[in-house]
């Protein structure tokens, strides 16, 4: 492989200065053998006809004749009377195709004539040209290699590793500038310490960790981290990401991983950063023995195994990576003496969003009232990314808006189009639609403001916003939550159910509106039994094999079940189902009077929010037998009644 060579190419070769010297020696000696070659005696070109009818005079003494030019001389007297000042001996001509009078005639007037001898000089130009190029070529390349050696640009990349290489300051991103993952920030400060020190650490014995692996959901920072190391640390920081090293060609990925752990090497002291560590790490049995996996990942893993096992752990390397989806990985990464240290860069809790807050609003005008506090209180679950780009928004509109600074009403209206999406005026809603959806949304609006643990519910609108939402509730938690209690999560599936429960109490048919609801509900319910075990009948099993720990998609397979288990399951989630949608029609039917009421208002301002909403809201109240539902899940007789009641739709149980 080329790579080889042009690795090895420097301890064999001179000096690149002197390397430099030797390429010019190179070119003068080709244009000296230029020289000799075509610098042949000098022939003057006549005409044919000129040839034939110096023949027929018989002043030809003898003639070269090939096939594509012919080559004479004439007598020694004839050469003076030629008009030309400096007379040639040798002439040459080019002779008509086919001329197959030509040998008789020189025949006829003794001429002395032949076919060309193979050249002296044929074979050495022959060999010459079999040999220049290739000598041509290694020297120009001798030369770039050279070049680079003395750190120019390098020319040629084939096999290096794409790394970018930073050293201290040059992304001018510091500590400073991440905030709310404070345990990330306290270890790797340490890594960077040991950067620093290294003494200190080996002083006492204590082996450095070879390998960190950031882990936490996309956005929380992880990026953002490795960038402020290399801003902060003072050695060399080779960044790369995961996917970089996935070439089309085998065997490149793999060579570049060398590479790279090569120029590490004699950098020493430094830190090698992956990201995305998942496009390569991919767990190696994951993709499955039919598809034949992909060869090129795994031979660039392979070869980032082997190189992290292959080096002291003391010599200076630290290699850092960054991955959203440490399931995935193979195995045999994390396993001690590879990235034997997890780090968990978590979302932020309030404090944490405070801070983050402040880190990106301080280059953004504020007015005076604006309180990050507040804002931090009502943005849970948002990520570092998600708070940047929520400060963002809201100095966009703050600016569209002609404001001198942000307020409040800037980033309660960007928390919106963070979490739903823009506002799209432009959809018109006929009188029906806008009719079923604002019921619906009040439906949510009820029941979410009963149910335990869901926050308050900020705002109700029939304003039609992001991809597919007609109207929205908005409905805030009040605290950072960290655990779902059961009554929660029923609780929860009511309020989703609440908007098909209005539409069904109120029309008596019932609309597509409420599709996405209902998926969301029943993915919960089957959570609630194949996942978070809390199904009596079923008992704490788990039947979903592993969890998503950051990305929350949960399509993860089914244990292996027997049919009797898979329709108990199936049973469950619809009990569960079916019995909150039931409790919502309870709600509603006992709060029908304030459904109607607050839809009214609805329709006619299209937005409700504030005090107004909070005193309507106020005035809900809650069914017997609610709560005794939400913390048991067992259906009540009157329950099944209800249902039995309305349209015939849900009767059986
Ligand atoms: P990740 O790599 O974890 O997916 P990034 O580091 O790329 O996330 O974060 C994207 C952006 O979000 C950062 O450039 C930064 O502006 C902002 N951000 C994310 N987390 C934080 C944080 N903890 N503190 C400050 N800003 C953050
Ligand atoms: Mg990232
Ligand atoms: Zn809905």
């Amino acid at each position: 492989m080329p790579v080889e060579t042009d690795r090895n190419q420097p301890t064999k070769t001179p000096e690149p200065s002197h390397f430099g010297g030797s390429f010019l020696f190179w070119l003068a000696l080709l244009l000296f053998i230029n020289l000799i070659f075509l610098g042949k005696p000098l022939s003057s070109r006549v005409p044919y006809s000129t040839f034939i009818s110096q023949v027929e005079a018989g002043k030809v003494v003898r003639a070269v004749v090939s096939s594509d030019k012919i080559e004479y001389e004439l007598k020694s007297e004839q050469v003076t009377k030629q008009p030309q000042t400096r007379p040639h001996k040798v002439f040459v001509t080019t002779p008509v195709a086919q001329d197959t009078e030509l040998p008789k005639i020189l025949r006829t007037h003794n001429v002395e004539f032949s076919a060309p001898t193979p050249s002296q000089t044929g074979w050495i130009s022959t060999l010459l040209s079999w040999i220049l190029p290739p000598i041509i070529f290694l020297t120009v390349w001798g030369f770039l290699i050279s070049r680079s050696q003395m750190g120019g640009p390098a020319a040629l990349t084939i096999g290096k590793s794409n790394a970018r290489i930073y050293s201290e300051g040059t992304t001018g991103v510091k500590f400073d500038d991440v905030a709310g993952v404070d345990e990330a920030k306290v270890e790797l400060q340490e890594i960077v310490d040991f950067l620093k020190n290294a003494s200190k650490y080996t002083r006492l014995g204590a082996k450095i960790p070879k390998g960190v692996l950031l882990v936490g959901p996309p956005g929380t920072g992880k990026t953002l981290l490795a960038r402020a190391i290399a801003g902060e640390a003072r050695v060399p920081f080779f960044s790369i990401s995961g996917s970089e090293f996935i070439e089309l060609f085998v065997g490149i990925g793999a060579a570049r991983v060398r590479d790279l752990f090569e120029q590490a090497k004699q950098q020493s002291p430094c830190i090698i950063f992956i990201d995305e560590l998942d496009a390569l790490g991919k767990s190696r049995s994951a993709t499955g023995p039919y598809l034949g996996g992909n060869d090129e990942r795994e031979q660039t893993l392979n070869q980032l195994l082997s190189e992290m096992d292959g080096f002291d752990p003391n010599n200076g390397v630290i290699i850092l990576a960054a991955t959203n989806r440490p399931e995935v990985l193979d195995p045999a990464l994390l396993r001690p003496g590879r990235f034997d240290r997890q780090i968990l860069v978590d979302r932020p809790d309030k404090v944490g969003r405070e801070a983050i807050l402040k880190i990106h609003a301080k280059n953004v005008k504020l007015a005076s009232h604006v309180e990050l506090s507040k804002l931090a209180a009502r943005t849970p679950g948002f990520a570092g990314a998600d708070l940047a780009n929520l400060v963002n928004e809201a100095a966009l509109l703050a600016a569209r808006g002609n404001r001198e600074a942000v307020t409040m009403a800037d980033f309660n209206e960007a928390i919106e189009r963070v979490l739903t999406g823009l506002e799209k005026k432009s959809r018109v809603l006929n009188e029906i639609e806008k009719k079923t959806v604002a019921y619906h949304e009040v439906g949510h609006a009820l029941i979410g403001a009963l149910m335990p643990g869901a926050g308050s519910v900020e705002k109700i609108s029939i304003v039609p916003r992001g991809v597919g939402a007609l109207g929205y509730t908005l409905q805030l938690p009040e605290e950072d939550r960290f655990l779902l209690i059961e009554d929660e999560i029923r609780g929860r599936i009511v309020s989703l159910l609440g908007g098909r429960a209005a539409e069904e109490l109120i029309f008596g048919k019932v609309s597509t509106g409420a599709s996405d609801d209902i998926q969301k509900a029943t993915d919960l319910a089957e959570r609630f039994v194949t996942l978070y075990g809390m199904s009596d009948v079923l008992g704490p099993v788990a039947f979903e094999k592993t969890q998503q720990q950051f990305l929350e998609v949960f399509s993860n397979p089914r244990r292996a079940v027997s049919q009797k288990i898979a329709e108990q399951i199936d049973q469950e989630v619809k009990m569960i189902v079916d019995g909150a949608y039931c409790i919502a029609l309870k709600i509603l039917t006992k709060n029908r009077s304030l459904l109607e009421a607050i839809s009214q208002i609805l329709l006619e301002k299209e937005v409700l929010e504030g005090e107004e909403l909070r005193l309507q809201l106020d005035r809900v109240q809650a069914p017997e037998n609610m709560d005794e539902w939400l913390s048991t899940g067992k259906l009540t007789h009157e329950c099944l009644l209800i249902q039995t009641t309305l349209n015939g739709r849900t009767t059986k149980q």
